[in-house]
């Protein structure tokens, strides 16, 4: 084994026995936590550490994934994959879109929306050589979501303050179209052409025209509202249609909802960072739901119904007689869905039941359990039915 390196199971958080869709989930949560991508804003210390977890994760996931590599490392380790696992990295990591849409094969759909947002023709079309488009910039904001807004999926609104093209000149930077006149230094083209003669023959380069600022034509009499640039800040708002199932930190792109381009160019595209409000009672883990529930020790003894909150409203879950404190029971399908194009199914919501004990008692109540306390049934025996608690209590220590 290479010396310092971490199996590829425990990389990946799993156990060996894992399923492929346990393999793919595990990688993608990885992926999602530890991708380049995520950590843009960190810091160096913070950019390293997740870029070796993003390498690691990888490599085991390149090895688990391919049947034929996993079976050769459960039964020879690391020797049996030697020099197989490791990814190339060096032209880069390649977003995290791309990697998850890689992983999961679904398409982009979901999470592009809108129109590309072509605003009018191209500047410059008409100027012969000089075919710029101009491309206005992009927006990133945020959007707040509850467990509930996410499980359903819903429509948000977001404000945001962006170049839209001057209502007073209609984006052209003057009112009148005759103040737009073809650039007389570089006649249209954008471009200065010099043409040096030296020793080693003649150079021919192109420099951006000083005059234009290469868009080839000036103008006489801009439009006071936008000072000819064709552009106005506004604070708008746009209707965001957010798919169930998202994630902390995921990005959606609405295409075209950016800022405006110049001169009638495209627009830039919106880009709405996904933030989850933490549920009060729910912990959420992928697509799977955590719960505590504490029961009375009357309800564990003797059975009973419980109430528990899920998302889509209350659920009775039956208690059995005899329920363990720490017992964890599986509510089916009571997760949340798959972000579509990224997975399929509904998760799960494991509810951890835990017996309440109390502190103080009554002395009528004290002499009741007293006079219990030598009979069998309430004295732990794992050489009994309770074998399988024993078990689990002592690999937890
Ligand atoms: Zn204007
Ligand atoms: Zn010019």
């Amino acid at each position: 084994m290479a010396a310092g390196k971490r199996d590829y199971y425990e990389a990946l958080g799993i156990d060996r026995n894992a399923s492929a869709d346990d393999i793919k989930a595990a990688y993608r949560k990885a992926a999602m936590k530890w991708h380049p991508d995520r950590w843009v804003g960190g810091t160096d210390a913070e950019k390293k550490t997740a870029e070796e977890k993003f390498k690691e994760a990888s490599e085991a996931y390149s090895i688990l994934s391919d049947p034929d590599k996993k079976a050769k490392y459960d039964q020879f380790g690391f020797a049996g994959v030697d020099g197989q696992g490791a990814p190339d990295f060096s032209g880069g990591f390649g977003s995290l879109d791309d990697l998850l849409k890689n992983i999961f094969g679904g398409g982009f759909g979901g999470f592009s929306f809108g129109n590309a947002g072509f605003g009018g023709s191209p500047f410059g079309s008409s100027s012969g050589s000089s075919q710029r488009v101009y491309k206005g910039r992009d927006i990133r904001t945020r959007v707040r979501l509850t467990l509930d807004e996410i499980a359903s999926g819903c429509e948000k609104q977001v404000t945001i303050e962006r170049n839209i093209p001057c209502p007073d000149c209609d984006g052209k930077g003057t009112r009148n179209s005759s103040d737009i006149k073809t650039c007389p230094r570089c006649h249209g083209t954008g471009n200065i052409q010099q043409t040096v003669n030296s020793l080693f023959g003649r150079t021919v380069t192109y420099t951006t025209c000083p005059q234009c600022g290469g868009e080839g034509k000036t103008i006489s009499n801009p439009c006071r509202s936008c000072s000819g640039t064709g552009l106005v800040r506004k604070r708008q708002t746009v209707n965001v249609k957010i798919p169930a199932g998202v994630e902390d930190g995921m990005q959606l792109t609405v295409r075209g909802e950016g800022h405006a381009g110049q001169h009638g160019g495209i627009s830039g595209d919106l880009f709405v960072v996904i933030e989850e409000i933490p549920h009060a009672n729910l912990v959420r883990d992928g697509q799977n739901l955590f719960y505590t529930q504490v029961v009375s020790v009357m309800d564990a003894m003797l059975g009973g119904e419980i109430s528990v909150p899920c998302l889509d409203g209350n659920y009775k879950v039956k208690l059995d007689p005899g329920t363990q404190s720490g017992t964890v029971v599986k509510l089916r399908g009571k997760g949340l869905p798959a972000v579509s194009g990224y997975g399929s199914g509904r998760g799960d919501m494991y509810v951890k039941i835990l017996v309440w004990i109390p502190r103080k008692l009554s002395s009528s109540q004290k002499q009741l359990f007293n006079s219990m306390r030598g009979e069998g049934e309430f004295t732990p025996n794992p050489n009994r039915d309770d074998k399988a608690i024993f078990e689990k209590e002592k690999k937890i220590f």
